[in-house]
């Protein structure tokens, strides 16, 4: 068989394995499968065509230009993700596991395409938060901003994720506009090198957007400042080393590190066996403990279940295990493949036997498959008899199909127990509890990045314990290594710079590309509503006429919608509430005002009025007064080739000029001036 030649991918030329490659065997048949690595590569100019082409090429793009990018790639990977699956068979997953690595990996970059055209500006500035009040007449306010580092990303990962690994760091990254190099692990490179060949061949990507680093990294990490970030995966002893690297120190440069973790699943007490959560229990421990052969960073390590029913867990988990075919990955009939390599092997052996000193083995031989050239283990679980005075079981993670149960006392003990793992990815609970659930979220949440609990209502549709999902936070403190990834946007902002700028309204308003109230008007030189998206300007302002609202029209709404609240009927009792002087008007009421006043009827480019956020009403107004709008495109957005969105400030104002409700209306409006 040949041997593949891994190559790297280095300031715009593909570089193949040379001096200092490494070998990497087949998991399957621990024959020699691809070499990788060259000592020859030139770091420096890496980063630096990176930091001087790559940075400025994506800056120059807008987010939705970026995430319209993401969006392209993952169709790209997608169209030929049986050339990964292929490979990713040598590396002992499943086909069921690549459903996690590759379709898991193509699915968050889409899921980070989508939310950077729905939650991010098509602009180069990201407003972070609302605008800080920080004078009297708002002539000076706040406004925190993020904008992309102008340094390279550096992208370590594990082996047992070879794309979706590389893609979560990838697909944030690349949407805030900062440049990668992916350094994968030596073991599973190859399955990378196709991914990151495929994203390259589609020629989405300005140049210096992405480079590839098969084999060892060479003295890189030496040459880093203080724009760049490490984004790091792996072992806590690698993080450890590479995160006291002088140049990362001195330069104070961002070390994001997603590490190992003893991560726990609590059986909670009321989920005793024959209920469906004693039952959703077992399912999800054996799934974790047998997916991608249990070398997956939130695994379930720990399994704590009340002490009464520490045996029934055994006996049913057991069951599960037994029933579970290890072998060959490419056959269908597998349920298990095997682990990466046997060093790996060797390693998790090593670390079975340490926990085998404080727990009792309950299922599994060790020696199944000696003799086998494969690196196939038998799942192995094990039994703590006394979790309180041991200690290795909760600090040595056997990254492989490799778990301990122990029991509790009470919820309280249940929580001490998982906390004793340093700081965890995710801990789970099962219960139908709501009372026992809030319980340990007070306990436990502080030790754990994501928290996943689980039960009779929710099992069909939930996402499984050890899924870290892009919408949501991965990562955790401690012994998790104290990073964080994904969580929507908020894994952004880990390769932008956050600033707080303090300013007018007229300036922060063309930093921010959004209208800030205070900000000069610009007088609409027609209705608003008859001009398209692209003819609005932001600031644009339409001020309406005045309208009185009368008593009758106070009664004739309250009789039509059938409002009759106290306060719009009578007068005494209106009287008696801390609020008014007398019968008000419906809030409601003046908003259907300030649309009566605000609208142009005809057919235009405004096609729906999709919303209206953040209302409030200021000042009660009574019959006798007069209402009139200011209405202001603050910001447009998620345009399209038939339409965007329009935000508009809308004001209402009484007969004193004072302010008596505010909101934000959002409406569809055709790019053109008809609707196409
Ligand atoms: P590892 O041995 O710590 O290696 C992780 C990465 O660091 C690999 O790319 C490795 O490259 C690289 N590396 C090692 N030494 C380096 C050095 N001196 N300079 C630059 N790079 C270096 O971990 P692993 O065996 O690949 O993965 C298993 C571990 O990762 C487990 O402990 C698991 O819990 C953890 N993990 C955590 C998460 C998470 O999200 N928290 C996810 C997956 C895995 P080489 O392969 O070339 O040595």
């Amino acid at each position: 068989m040949t041997v593949l030649q891994i190559s790297s991918y280095a300031a715009g030329s593909w570089v193949a394995p040379g001096g200092g490659a490494r070998a990497v065997a087949s998991a399957i048949t621990g024959q020699p499968l691809a070499q990788a690595g060259n000592d020859a590569l030139d770091v420096q100019a890496m980063l630096a065509y990176a930091r001087d082409i790559g940075g400025p090429a994506l800056r120059a793009l807008t987010f939705h230009d970026r995430a319209r990018m993401l969006k392209a790639l993952a169709q790209a990977l997608s169209d030929h993700k049986q050339a990964l699956y292929d490979l990713s068979f040598d590396t002992g997953a499943t086909q069921k596991d690549h459903l996690i690595d590759i379709d898991g990996g193509i699915g968050t970059m889409f899921v980070f395409a989508s939310k950077g055209r729905r939650e991010m500006p098509d602009g180069q500035v990201y407003l972070d938060g609302d605008v800080e009040q920080l004078s009297r007449n708002g002539s000076f306010l706040g406004q925190h901003i993020c904008t992309p580092l102008h340094g390279v990303a550096i992208h370590i990962n594990a082996y047992n994720f070879p794309v979706w690994g590389m893609l979560e760091k990838l697909a944030p990254t690349l949407l805030a506009g900062v440049p990668a190099i992916v350094k994968p692990a030596t073991s599973s490179c190859y399955v990378t090198e196709r991914a990151v060949r495929i994203m390259l061949d589609s020629a989405i990507l300005p140049e210096g957007a992405l480079q590839l680093v098969s084999g060892g990294l060479g003295d890189m990490l030496d040459h880093l400042g203080a724009q760049d970030v490490v984004s790091f995966t792996g072992s806590a002893t690698t993080a450890l080393k590479l995160r006291q690297t002088p140049a990362i120190v001195q330069n104070a440069v961002r070390f994001v590190a997603e590490q190992d973790s003893l991560n726990a699943s609590i059986l909670g007490p009321d989920a005793a066996p024959g209920t469906p959560e004693f039952d959703l229990f077992i399912k999800e421990a054996h799934r974790e403990m047998t997916t991608k052969a249990g070398q997956k960073c939130t695994a379930i390590r720990r399994i704590l279940t009340p002490s009464a029913h520490v045996e029934a867990v055994i006996e049913a988990l057991s069951t599960c295990l037994a029933d579970t075919t290890i072998g060959d990955p490419r056959l269908e009939a597998t349920d298990m493949g095997a682990l990466i390599s046997n060093a790996q092997k060797a390693d998790i052996l090593a670390k079975a036997d340490i926990i085998g000193q404080e727990a009792e083995r309950v299922f599994g031989d060790p020696n199944t498959f000696d003799g086998n050239p494969g690196a196939f283990l038998s799942p192995i679980l094990f039994h703590c008899p006394d979790p309180d005075r041991a200690r290795r079981v909760h600090d040595t993670e056997a990254f492989g199909p490799v778990s301990t149960i122990m029991g509790y006392s009470d919820l309280d003990h249940a929580a001490a127990l998982a906390n004793r793992g340093g700081g965890s990815l995710v801990t789970s609970l099962v219960t139908n509890e709501a009372a026992i659930a809030a319980r340990l979220v007070h306990g436990v949440a502080a030790w754990n990045g994501r928290l996943y609990i689980n039960n009779r209502t929710s099992m069909q549709e939930s996402t499984g314990h050890g899924s870290p999902l892009p919408h949501m936070v991965h990562g955790g403190p401690g012994r998790a290594g104290g990073g964080e990834e994904m969580g929507g946007i908020r894994g952004v902002k880990h390769y932008m710079q956050r600033t707080a700028v303090q300013a007018s309204p007229e300036i922060l308003s063309a930093i921010g590309k959004i209208w800030v109230p205070g900000a000069s008007e610009i007088k609409s030189p027609a209705h608003p509503f008859t001009r398209s998206f692209d003819e609005l300007e932001i600031g644009e302002t339409l001020h309406t006429p005045a309208r009185t609202v009368t008593l009758d029209d106070i009664e004739h709404f309250a009789q039509f919608t059938g409002d009759t609240f106290y306060a719009h009927m009578d007068d005494a009792a209106a009287k008696r509430n801390p609020f008014f002087t007398g019968r008000v008007a419906h809030g409601y009421l003046l908003l259907s005002f300030a649309a009566g006043l605000f609208v142009q009827p005809d057919e235009g480019p405004v096609l729906a009025n999709t919303g209206l956020d953040a209302l409030r009403f200021m000042q009660p107004v009574s019959a006798g007064d007069s209402i009139k709008v200011r209405l202001t495109v603050k910001q447009k957005t998620r345009r399209n080739a038939e339409y965007g969105e329009v935000r508009w400030h809308v004001t209402l104002t009484n007969q004193n000029d004072e302010k008596v409700a505010e909101y934000e209306l959002l409406t569809m409006n055709s790019i053109a001036a008809q609707p196409v």
